[in-house]
């Protein structure tokens, strides 16, 4: 790699060139600024840059000029807005609220992320009390969107539940018009056509795991006396059919299915992306295993080196490149968010891959026994014993006591890239983020040490092979990434109720 430090300086002046971080991808030299511009450059003109001999009116100069490489050619009021405009999240508060209804679950995990409870195990269950003070204190967030998401466990194990928080919240919801929408994840295992019913009357997204093809997911998600693919696929049929039957557009509208990389898969990335296309859907979520639940202990035989998930991610994405040409049109969930940032002044608000991420300010998760923790990775940890993440109580705890608590304040200290070691002078500091429930987990500290952290080996990984598609300026591609972060509206799932 090229060492700028050792480079001649510019004789008798000083340098015309903006901040900038780089870093050598593909043997080009990627330059990125605080905006986020990029810009390639060959190491010739990168040398000629650095020695102070790319002169004002060269078409170089002219070229970084115009990504805002040039400092006096920066125009500082474009410059604020487009930075308004990527922090906009900033401005709002937490806008997800993880509500874990149950601890209860019938399936068993060899990952499981969610310190799951026997189905007998009935004292795991929210109470409609605790599920009433949640939705109280989630109405109060700051942010004009809420999305309320049932987690468990399994929350199907606690419908009656998950209806009552429906029903409470649309009616209170009246006073505060927020922008309402609620979300499932569910396993579909305990799904029939009454909740089915219920569930798209009242317009709850629903998201499912699909771990890969039939022999490999059930290896992953074990149904007692059942068989868990052939449940989640049955259903995640019905569902499409259901929105189908409404008229929806099924591009938009279809159940969402997330992955959960385990070793079991790494060999068939192929098989992976036509199962999750056979079964209509649009989007996969390449998520690597993360250290939570249970998943340490199981790592045995479930981890790997992020080398070797690397290599399957982007022997998958390169096939779901091929698809898109071929016409199908189908996106990688974690490339998109990136390319939202690398193409764009948008955030897509992805709370993990935000800086300052999203512990608190973002998102906050109420356990089934009324614990109130920064996010639902908090509450993993809370379930092992580790209070650390822990905020308040539904039963005593403001608003705005969550939002000053201490912890809060240090997550978005610890989470914001400007203030992280190694993070600050990151060539990929304006797309990328990270989870300080990570680092606490991995490394002891919510400040972590990026050069031994595996999730920051992912987000580097990633961006590197982003941005080598990027290098290489094919048209076709260049219009396929382009497209993967349009960020499509799916109105029908937001709640009528607004202010009286
Ligand atoms: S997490 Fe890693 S890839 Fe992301 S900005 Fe920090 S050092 Fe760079």
């Amino acid at each position: 790699m090229i060492e700028l430090r050792k480079l001649a300086k510019r004789p008798g002046g000083a340098s015309p060139w903006a901040a900038f971080r780089y870093r050598e991808v593909g043997g080009s030299v990627l330059l990125t600024n605080h905006l986020g511009d990029w810009v390639f450059l060959s190491q010739e003109e990168f040398l000629a840059m650095a020695r102070g001999e790319v002169g004002e009116g060269s078409a170089l100069y002219d070229r970084l000029a115009s990504k805002n490489f040039v400092r006096d050619r920066i125009d500082p009021e474009q410059a604020a807005d487009r930075m308004r405009r990527k922090k906009r999240f900033l401005d709002y508060g937490p806008n997800l609220h993880v509500m874990v209804v149950t601890l209860r679950c019938n399936e068993s995990c060899v990952y499981c992320h969610a310190a799951r409870a026997d189905m007998t195990e009935t004292q795991t269950d929210m109470t409609p009390e605790i599920a009433e003070k949640s939705v109280d204190l989630a109405l109060q967030s700051t942010s004009p969107s809420i999305t309320i998401e049932f987690q468990g466990g399994e929350p199907l194990a606690n419908f009656p539940l998950v209806k009552h928080i429906i029903e409470y919240a649309m009616v209170k919801n009246r006073a505060y018009g927020k922008r309402l929408e609620f979300t499932m994840v569910s396993n579909l295992a305990l799904m029939d056509e009454d909740k089915l019913r219920y569930l798209i009357e009242h317009k709850v997204q629903i998201c499912t795991s699909i771990d890969g093809p039939e022999a490999i997911h059930n290896k992953q998600r074990i149904l007692a006396g059942g068989n868990a693919w052939r449940e989640s696929v049955r259903w995640i049929k019905r569902i499409n059919e259901a929105y189908q039957q409404l008229g929806l557009d099924p591009v938009l509208y279809h159940v969402e299915a997330l992955l959960t990389t385990t070793r079991a898969i790494l060999d068939y990335p192929r098989e992976l992306v036509d199962t999750y296309v056979d079964l209509g859907c649009r989007a996969i979520f390449i998520r690597p295993l993360d250290p939570f639940g249970w998943a340490q202990k199981t790592a045995r035989t479930t981890e790997y080196p992020r080398a070797r998930y690397l290599d399957f991610y982007r022997q998958a994405t390169d096939y779901i490149l091929e698809l898109n040409k071929q016409g199908t049109q189908v996106l990688e969930r974690f490339g998109a968010i990136f390319l939202t940032k690398i193409l764009g002044d948008d955030d897509p608000n992805f709370l993990d891959v935000r800086s300052p991420g999203g512990a608190g300010i973002g998102q906050i998760a109420y356990s089934y026994d009324g614990k109130i923790y920064t996010s639902d990775e908090g509450r993993m940890l809370g379930k092992t014993g580790d209070d650390f993440f822990c905020i308040g109580d539904v039963h005593t705890s403001t608003y705005r006591q969550l939002m000053t608590h201490e912890t809060v304040r240090a997550l978005t200290l610890a989470s914001n890239l400007d203030a992280q070691p190694d993070c600050v002078n990151c060539t990929y500091n304006p797309y990328c983020g990270i989870v300080p429930e990570h680092n606490y987990r991995s490394h002891g500290s919510i400040w972590g040490r990026m050069r031994e952290s595996s999730m920051c080996a992912v987000h580097k990984g990633i961006q590197d092979y982003l941005f080598d598609l990027l290098r290489r300026d094919d048209p076709q591609i260049n219009e396929i990434l382009r497209r993967w972060t349009t960020i499509r509206e799916r109105s029908h799932f937001v709640q009528e109720s607004s202010a009286s």
